[in-house]
């Protein structure tokens, strides 16, 4: 057997480390931000049937284009997107399948978007501390990644923005609102911002968008009249379906002509395609455990104040906390308890996810036990 350092690899990704949350079968595991909550009994069996059907035809290679999945999550957003802009006073215009594009996990998404708009001599900018994903992807497709700085408290400006992206001129901005791991949201100022200031691609990763206060918009109704701006979302998250990977994308029916250059033919498997569909039409009760999830972050935010920790601002489902004198040694104690949260190597900080009642209670518990007095 070789070692990785003796195979003729690409020189740019010699030294390079895979994404790698430890994957570790304990009884609380609140380290991924998954959705803790199994989906509902009846939309389980609703799925299966769909995906059963879908097994007579799969000799043949899958729609391509994946039409009746597009469909459906257009509906999907347009159904908060009306709302939303309505009672924002902003312009609604509705998508429909020709703005909505989807893979295999939003990371996949991102993934095309460099592999398009990125790669050799081009590059991306992002703002640090942010999805880890997004540096990884970007050294997977050749792509520069330029580390922004953030103003306090992680927030970002629409003039730190603009002041980023006219100093360094990327081939596309990646923002994340709300941001993983810190939770801040993005102001739609900052992402309008951002888009005058280039003339190039500007990605919004909205993986926790369903997490934020109901109501308010998020940057989908900033598409109209951008042709250059792309939503990504997932149904990883909210959606509780991290396991069936399938994450899209909302932006002008151009940047899907971009992205079906890069694809890999028929990269959507006919099975993906009829369980997402079928998830979508309970998209109600798929995601009726949200509320109940941002209840707990808000619990484990309020309980961590108590106990003298700093918890950050949160609009997704988890909760960055600073003033941890040991992160290491508390991950370790959380542990030792069954419980696992993540140690993202930012000094004095850990992140948790909220878990369903009982997960948040045993980590809080555990918490008040470890907690030096
Ligand atoms: C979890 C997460 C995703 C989800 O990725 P999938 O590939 O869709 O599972 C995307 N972006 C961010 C910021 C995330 O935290």
């Amino acid at each position: 057997m070789s070692s990785l350092a003796d195979l003729p690899i690409r020189d740019d990704l010699r030294g390079l480390k895979p994404y790698g949350a430890p994957e570790l079968k304990v009884r609380v595991a609140l380290n991924v931000n998954e959705n803790t909550h199994p989906i509902p009994e009846d939309v389980a069996r609703s799925i299966i049937e769909s995906v059963a059907l879908e097994l007579r035809t799969v000799n043949r290679y899958p729609d391509r284009e994946f039409l009746k999945l597009r469909d459906s999550l257009a509906a999907y957003l347009n159904a908060a997107l009306v709302e939303e802009s309505a009672a924002a006073g902003l312009p609604v215009a509705e998508l429909t399948r020709d703005n909505i594009w989807a893979a295999n996990g939003s990371n996949e998404i991102l993934q095309q978007i460099l592999q398009a708009f990125g790669g050799p001599g081009r590059s991306v900018l992002g703002f640090p501390p942010t999805y880890s994903m997004h540096p990884i992807i970007a050294a997977g497709t050749g792509t520069e990644w330029i580390p922004g700085v953030r103003d306090e408290n992680f927030e970002i400006s629409p003039q730190t923005a603009v002041d980023w992206v006219q100093r360094t001129n990327p081939d596309l901005v990646f923002f994340c609102a709300p941001n993983n791991p810190t939770g801040t949201p993005l102001s739609l100022e900052t992402i309008a911002a951002a888009y005058d200031a280039t003339d190039k691609i500007v990605v919004v990763d909205e993986a926790y968008a369903e997490f934020g206060p109901s109501g308010e918009p998020t940057a989908l109704s900033l598409l109209e009249g951008r042709p250059r701006l792309i939503v990504s979302r997932t149904m990883s998250k909210a959606f509780a379906f991290a396991g069936a990977r399938l994450g899209y994308l909302a932006a002008d029916p151009a940047i899907s002509d971009a992205l079906r250059l890069v694809r890999l033919p028929y990269h959507l498997s006919a099975l993906t395609q009829a369980a997402a569909t079928a998830a979508l039409a309970h998209a109600p009760e798929m995601l009726a455990m949200v509320d109940d999830i941002k209840g707990q972050r808000d619990r484990m935010a309020r309980r961590l104040a108590e106990l003298g920790y700093s918890p950050y601002e949160s609009t997704s489902n988890f909760i960055l906390f600073g003033g941890v004198p040991d992160p290491h040694r508390m991950f370790e104690q959380l542990l030792e308890r069954e419980i696992i949260i993540r140690d993202l190597g930012i000094p004095n900080h850990l992140r948790v996810s909220a878990g369903t009642e009982s997960e948040t209670t045993a980590f809080l518990e555990a918490m008040d036990e470890i907690t030096p007095r």
